[in-house]
């Protein structure tokens, strides 16, 4: 099949950007085009059929990325290959993730915030922004806002963003001392979508677990993040010490938390129960290890 025609229009300033989509939205609707890995192939199946595809990639606002102020700020024209290779470790848990993503060439053309604008439910980043708290910058007819990636996840497919918005950038938080992440998933084979994973942040203060933040994806509309802060806390007091024990001892509470977040229906690849399983697995193996490695760091 072939896509039904369009018109392609590519800006160069971000300004333009909008107006396009908003001359766009007034005659039969404009997409956004960034890397077209996800779009595309969404337009070759005609399971979508704006009238005027808006490029964005030739504005260089757009094409910035950088550290200030706390974050690691990736443009929306920023391909995810570039971040997996200028960027390696910046944000470790981005870090952990790109790799997981398709395939190089994929990675090649694709863009971070393409993927946080697509929500895919199996997709890595989006559990990533919303594991780490990260915000997004958009722009629309009405100005610039921000929006917290708490937010920007409605559903399935779908976000925070109206048909005029264009997210400009993403801002993913820096580690700080005593921060600890891990990341995994299964799929069929490397390179496709995930049928569960798990991204994971653990915060030790002072000795005490703050937070252990773990992001489902995979498993229902969208990410879902649940604070397993407590329940390590208690199964470290019963541990070993070492991460194999250490993971052993949460699979009731990694349980509890799969029971809970795993929502989507059952399909050729895995039914409900099975993706419970992998969700309660990979939960209590990456707080496991993110603890311990935070451990590490933090006596280093
Ligand atoms: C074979 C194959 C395997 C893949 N495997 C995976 C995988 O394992 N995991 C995974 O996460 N992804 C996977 N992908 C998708 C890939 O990561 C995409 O690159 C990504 O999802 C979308 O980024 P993009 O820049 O290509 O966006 P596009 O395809 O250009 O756009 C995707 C959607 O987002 C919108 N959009 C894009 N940028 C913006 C913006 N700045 N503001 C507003 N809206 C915007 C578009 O309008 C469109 O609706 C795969 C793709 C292919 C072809």
């Amino acid at each position: 099949m072939k896509a039904a025609p369009f018109a392609y229009v590519r800006p160069t300033r971000l300004a333009d950007v909008v107006a396009e989509l908003v001359a766009a939205d007034e005659q039969g609707g404009g997409k956004v085009i960034a890397g077209g890995q996800s779009l595309v192939p969404v337009l070759a199946m005609r399971l979508g059929r704006p009238g005027t595809l808006v490029d964005i990639t030739q504005v260089p606002e757009l094409g910035q990325v950088g550290v200030s102020d706390g974050v690691l700020r990736i443009g929306a024209a920023v391909r995810q290959r570039r971040i997996e290779r200028e960027y390696r470790g910046t944000v470790p848990l981005l870090s952990q993730a790109l790799p997981w993503i398709g395939h190089r060439e994929i990675r090649s053309r694709g863009t971070v915030c393409g993927s946080l604008a697509h929500a895919d439910p199996s997709s890595e980043l989006p559990a990533v922004a919303l594991c780490l708290g990260a915000t997004l910058d958009v722009a629309g007819p009405d100005g610039r806002r921000q929006v917290a990636a708490d937010d920007f996840f409605v559903g399935a497919m779908t976000t925070a963003l109206g048909p005029t918005d264009v997210v400009t950038s993403v801002r993913m938080p820096l580690p700080g001392r005593g921060e600890g992440f891990g990341f995994s998933e299964v799929a069929r084979r490397h390179g496709d979508f995930a049928l569960a994973g798990v991204g994971v942040r653990v915060r030790i203060r002072d000795g005490e677990i703050r937070d252990a933040h773990v992001t489902s994806f995979g498993v229902s509309d969208r990410p879902q993040r649940r604070d397993l802060g407590p329940a390590l806390a208690e199964a470290i007091t019963r541990s070993d010490g070492s991460a194999t024990d250490l993971a052993s001892r949460l699979t009731e509470a990694t349980d509890a938390m799969a029971a809970d977040v795993v929502t989507t229906g059952g399909d050729s690849s895995g039914s409900p129960a099975y993706r419970r399983r992998l969700v309660r697995t990979l939960a209590a193996r990456e707080l496991a290890r993110a603890y311990t490695s935070t451990l590490r760091s933090v006596a280093a």
